[in-house]
């Protein structure tokens, strides 16, 4: 039986997908979603054999099922929010996010590879999927690897408005 082939998403010139996009893809929170404390967002599209994001999430919001080449699937109303998917994904691809972290500002949780870490309270970069800047942001919480196959972790303060542009920073 032929495998029916998904629809190629629309990628702009520097790779990234449209949010339009991303918002059609099964890890991505609903608006409705997005208003309740913290939640997943898995920004993977790739049809790729992966599942340790599925494996480890200790609440099973993530499914990837079978065949292992399955989009990941999010249960946003299982997510409490942990961090342990952000940490274990190899493509740097989920961020766990708190939109209303208090009236002006949202709380963005990255993973984050670079050497060194920032520390809390510095002033950083905030950076949009292009590696573009868009804001500044406050590291709120850094949290270190303790393990060779997982990434540290930062959390970063950045008015509302850009909660689902923000996805990474410098400094
Ligand atoms: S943040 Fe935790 S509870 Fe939520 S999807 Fe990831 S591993 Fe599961
Ligand atoms: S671990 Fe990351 S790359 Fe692998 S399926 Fe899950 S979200 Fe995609």
């Amino acid at each position: 039986m032929l495998k029916k082939i998904r629809k190629i998403p629309n990628f702009d010139n520097a790779g990234v997908l449209s949010l339009k996009d991303l918002k059609a893809i099964p890890g991505f929170p609903s608006e409705t979603d997005f208003e309740n404390d913290l939640v997943a967002v898995i920004e993977c599209d790739e049809d790729i054999p992966c599942n340790p994001c599925e494996d480890v999430c200790p609440h099973s919001a993530i499914k990837v099922g079978l065949p292992i080449t399955n989009l990941p699937h999010l249960d946003a109303k299982k997510c409490i929010g942990c961090l342990k998917c952000v940490a274990i994904c190899p493509g740097l691809c989920i961020f766990v996010i708190n939109k209303n972290f208090d009236d002006k500002n949202s709380l963005i949780f990255i993973p984050y590879e670079y050497s060194p870490l920032p520390n809390k309270g510095q002033l950083v970069r905030a950076l949009n999927r292009k590696g573009e800047y868009v804001c500044k942001g406050i590291v709120y919480k850094v949290i270190k690897s303790s393990k060779k196959n997982s990434s540290s972790i930062v959390g970063i303060i950045v008015p509302k408005k850009f909660y689902n542009e923000v996805r990474h920073f410098n400094f």
